[in-house]
């Protein structure tokens, strides 16, 4: 199984990190299965709800979840995974990120240090939850927007 994000996407969660930077960003990945992998084809930039720690807390509220998917369902696509930043933290999941994961979808992390967007990352949670599996992310030329665009 392998991520495919093409460059804009790319981009605009290192956008997303960095302008959010003290705080962690956080949003939904739309896309679709493809023959190659698993393709975001758009994102859906979420805030981050959490006030008592918003700069190493990361949750998804069932109203997120629910535009989420509303937004999936208004391109004809699905809900494929999530991104977060980890500001001035590496880009591997935390045991807190463990604990509010759900298997089946992708978790792409970034890492942002000092404001500066570092190393992505994606990740999926094992059936059991016990540990996520790395994903490995391949870039893709295809042109892409977002979802607010
Ligand atoms: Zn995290």
């Amino acid at each position: 199984m392998i991520l495919l994000l093409n460059e804009t996407l790319d981009k605009e969660i290192r956008d997303h990190g960095a302008r959010d930077y003290p705080h962690e960003c956080c949003g939904a990945m739309l896309g679709e299965q493809t023959d190659s992998g698993r393709e975001v084809r758009a994102l859906f930039p979420l805030t981050n709800r959490r006030d008592d720690s918003p700069r190493n807390r990361f949750s998804i509220t069932p109203e997120d979840f629910r535009a989420a998917e509303r937004a999936a369902a208004e391109r004809g696509l699905d809900l494929i995974g999530w991104y977060h930043s980890h500001p001035d933290h590496p880009a591997r999941p935390s045991e807190f990120d463990r604990e509010h994961a759900w298997p089946f979808y992708s978790y792409v992390i970034v890492s942002v240090a000092a404001g500066m967007p570092r190393d992505l990352t994606s990740w999926r949670l094992e059936d059991d939850r016990s540990k996520f599996q790395p994903e490995p992310v391949a870039a893709t030329k295809r042109a892409g927007g977002s979802a607010q665009g």
